[in-house]
């Protein structure tokens, strides 16, 4: 799935009531001056803070969002903006502060800006090892408020996971919290509350972000993503107002999507004992990973299952989507006693191989042959 980050409210998921909120507090020019944002990941505190720092520094401000197009919102859209600073945990190591990383940072932000720590540090350490704000970034983030604004505005800081912060960089983190210079706008951006110190939350103006609304997913989904409505309800059900859970739903389906096409095509070219068009499916399913072919195998031989069932229960016990229904409904018939065993061995043992490194284009083609032999003997 592609996604395009503007940084802009439009391109927040839901979240309509806090947008609103935050364009008022921008407007009158009254601005909280440290802010805290807590909510799961995928209810998008990261995305609405810099939304939020999007518009504060828009020189040409629209009525409910940024414009989108004036030198500071491309600045801020590509995380270049000079007086937009970034913290977030690190790896602990010798020269460890956030800065070493904007450009894995810009990076994660801009290919998908709902990811959880666990992606972050995937990101950043392969040997996934422990991650915190450490005292030396305290004094990093207090040296990079200290510079003037370079464009005269608003500076912002937004600090990613400041729960990582150990207590002496949080301790350190007070004193400016206490003592802002002027035109400075700290937003801490947190998946919970409860670990942060009580000096630091009193320090802030807290705000929940909630789940998204239901029917604000639905918009977006059906806006953004271009899809039917069906499958809007299925994500959306899924999803339960977490957008990283609606974004693993839409992949699924996009698995399952390929597996049914997958198990269409075998069939299709085994039963015209198209052998150049055997070769090919084999071709394609084997430059696929191994676990990817696994849960297609594990996929064909639900749909074997179904067929046997359809054959001698009518439609009453199977679980099939519309598109399964179609094709089985002409299908099944091939599927009867005399085979099934057979379609079932050869599904599972082919699991089998894959586990144990078996070449998978030979064992595809091996697949597409048998399944000739099967449907014919039918
Ligand atoms: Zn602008």
């Amino acid at each position: 799935m592609r996604y395009f980050y503007h940084m802009q409210f439009v391109r927040v998921v839901g979240q309509q009531e806090l947008k609103k909120h935050f364009i008022t507090e921008i407007k009158s020019g009254n601005i909280a001056h440290a802010r805290l944002f807590y909510g799961k990941p995928g209810y998008g505190a990261l995305p609405l803070a810099l939304a939020f720092v999007g518009y504060l520094f828009c020189d040409q401000r629209q009525e409910n969002d940024s414009c989108g197009v004036c030198p500071s919102c491309l600045k801020v859209q590509k995380l270049q903006h000079p007086d937009l600073h970034f913290s977030y945990p690190t790896v602990q190591t010798d020269a460890n502060k956030s800065t070493l990383l904007i450009d894995q940072w810009r990076e994660q932000v801009n290919e998908n800006p709902y990811f959880t720590e666990l992606d972050w540090l995937r990101r950043i350490d392969p040997k996934e090892r422990n991650m915190i704000i450490s005292v030396h970034e305290s004094q990093d983030i207090i040296k990079r408020l200290s510079l003037k604004a370079y464009e005269g505005g608003y500076k912002a800081m937004i600090i990613w996971l400041p729960e990582s912060m150990n207590p002496q960089a949080a301790n350190k983190l007070l004193k400016i919290l206490e003592e802002p210079t002027p035109k400075t706008v700290f937003i801490l951006v947190a998946d919970s509350h409860e670990s942060m110190l009580r000096t630091i939350l009193s320090r802030t103006q807290v705000v929940r972000v909630p789940k998204i609304d239901d029917d604000e997913m639905k918009v977006y989904l059906r806006n953004s993503e271009k899809m039917e409505s069906s499958a809007i309800e299925r994500v959306v059900i899924q999803g339960d107002g977490d957008f990283i859970q609606a974004m693993s739903a839409i992949d699924s389906m996009d698995d399952s999507a390929t597996n049914r096409d997958w198990f269409i095509k075998l069939m299709r070219v085994s039963y015209r004992k198209d052998v150049l068009g055997m070769l090919d499916w084999a071709e394609e399913v084997s430059g696929a990973t191994k676990d990817r072919q696994k849960v297609f195998l594990e996929y064909a031989l639900h749909m074997v299952r179904q067929s046997m069932l359809k054959n001698y229960t009518g439609d009453q016990l199977t679980r099939l989507t519309q598109d399964e229904e179609v094709f089985l409904a002409n299908f099944a018939r091939f599927i009867t006693g005399n085979n099934l065993r057979e379609f079932m061995l050869t599904f599972s043992d082919s699991h089998y191989y894959i586990e144990r490194n078996a070449n998978s284009k030979i064992l595809f083609t091996n697949i597409s042959f048998q399944v000739m032999r099967y449907i014919h003997a039918a």
